[in-house]
């Protein structure tokens, strides 16, 4: 029986999966910036990592799963700015809609979600210790920097040396800084700014302190698994690991994981391309029941360390592909049960989710599952299906009602109803079923002729 291997983006290397705590695991991943919706590429991290969370518990771990919100950043506070919002409305709005996008993607709920703005006393605490360690300084302009040459290991994650970074750096350089690659801890305040007093004076705490002040709060000093896409490795989770290394004096964390770019057809998706697609605008133009978990199996059925892209006919694809696995489960209705793991598609499913979660394999043996269930027609198999599918959070809406998708009435049967009653002249009878097709998302288009077509609002 296998057991779970992670590659470690710090070793470079596939290990064994050891947690700290036997049979337990604390994962943190960085969570978004609430000024702006999501999109599709944020989309994949934060769904490699609840296929991270989900597996692990099917493993039979159980984890301790926190993803942050950053609530008090510069672009929160331009964009506030240029709506005329209130800082707070802007991120509660933007929380809230995160929330929807999370659902209709069927991630499971952190079991922390910490914020920013309310954990500005353990980042001040942080900082005074780096402080105390001489590893942060008071720069003339009333921040607080700090200062990388003093700590040894800089660049281990990104494998980086100090001086090539600063051959590399570009910027001019900061007067207050002693380095040009010293990072911000506390930024002073501002007028017009957000501001909490502080040891330091009135400011506010740089981002990648966040990270750090958070995850020892929820976590502790040292912990299992910190996740996050892969362009955050440099330099934020560098600058996580100087901070609480430095502070702590011990391993902050024991396996990283990073999740791989999502391309725009041949592109890579950038703001200055103009190809930008939120997750909640490919949501809306799909199927309102089928379309979370299409876009979920778009996101995960490739490796999440290889680039995957994005086009409408892959996405389209997906869809196929879970009706297919959603259809052979209305056939053949599942039996319950626990998954039988001494069965040779659950022993390889489980293989390929031990092997550092390798889905293009685990999504293989769920189709030839649901071949074999459709060629037996056994109960016990379309269970088995349901059950390996629920191990990572697929296949588990009722089949009928998932294939019928957002229609959920018999509109041809209505539009007959309908014309009858026009011929019968009971116009009320008429509008009551046009009311009723409105109010199930069916838009009535009456043609020259007596025809009625209809389509999906
Ligand atoms: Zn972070």
């Amino acid at each position: 029986m296998s057991t779970l291997a992670i590659h470690n983006t710090l070793t470079r290397r596939k290990e064994p999966f050891v947690p700290l705590v036997p049979g337990r695991a604390g994962v943190y991943v960085c969570g978004p910036t609430v000024y702006d919706y999501i999109h599709v590429g944020n989309a994949r991290t934060f769904s490699v990592f609840d296929l991270v969370v989900r597996w692990l518990r099917a493993t039979g771990l159980e984890v301790t799963y926190v993803r942050n919100v950053t609530d008090v950043d510069d672009k929160i506070m331009d964009r506030a700015r240029a709506r005329g919002e209130p800082i707070e409305a802007l991120t509660e709005r933007t929380v809230a809609a995160f929330e929807e996008d999370c659902a209709r993607l069927l991630l499971v709920k952190p079991d922390r979600e910490p914020r920013a703005t309310r954990y500005i006393g353990p980042m001040v605490e942080l900082i005074s210790v780096l402080e105390s360690k001489g590893l942060a300084y008071r720069a003339a302009n009333g921040d607080v920097y700090f200062s990388v040459r003093d700590f040894p290991g800089y660049g281990k994650l990104s494998r980086r040396n100090l001086d090539d970074l600063r051959a590399g750096e570009r910027v001019a350089i900061e007067a207050a800084k002693h380095d040009p690659l010293d990072f911000v801890l506390w930024k002073a305040a501002k007028p017009g700014e957000p501001a909490w007093p502080s040891v330091f004076g009135d400011g506010r705490p740089g981002w990648h302190i966040e990270c750090s002040a958070m995850s020892a709060r929820e976590l502790g000093a040292t912990f299992d698994i910190h996740g996050g896409g892969w362009d955050l490795q440099f330099p934020h989770h560098e600058n996580e690991i100087a901070q609480s290394e430095g502070a702590s004096g011990q391993p902050f964390v024991r396996y990283w994981m990073h999740a791989a770019f999502l391309n725009m057809g041949e592109e890579k998706m950038s703001k200055s391309l103009g190809n930008v697609a939120t997750a909640r605008e490919v949501l809306a133009s799909l199927d309102p029941v089928q379309g979370g978990e299409q876009l979920r199996l778009l996101l995960l059925r490739g490796h999440y360390r290889s680039e995957i892209t994005y086009t409408r006919e892959l996405l389209d694809d997906a869809g196929n592909a879970l009706r297919g696995l959603y259809t052979a489960l209305r056939e053949t209705p599942p039996a319950d049960g626990p998954v039988d793991w001494t069965s040779p598609w659950a022993a390889r499913f489980r293989d390929a989710m031990n092997d550092d979660f390798d889905t293009p394999v685990a999504f293989a043996v769920l189709h030839e599952l649901r071949a074999e269930v459709n060629r037996t027609r056994s109960p016990a198999l379309a269970g088995l299906l349901k059950g390996l599918g629920a191990t990572i959070g697929f296949l588990q809406q009722e089949p009928d009602a998932f294939l019928k998708g957002g229609v959920t009435v018999d509109v041809a049967a209505l539009i007959a109803e309908r014309q009858a009653a026009k011929r019968a002249k009971d116009y009320a009878r008429a509008d009551a079923i046009r009311q009723e097709l409105d109010a199930a998302g069916i838009v009535l288009e009456d043609k020259p002729g007596g025809v009625t077509e209809w389509r999906k609002k």
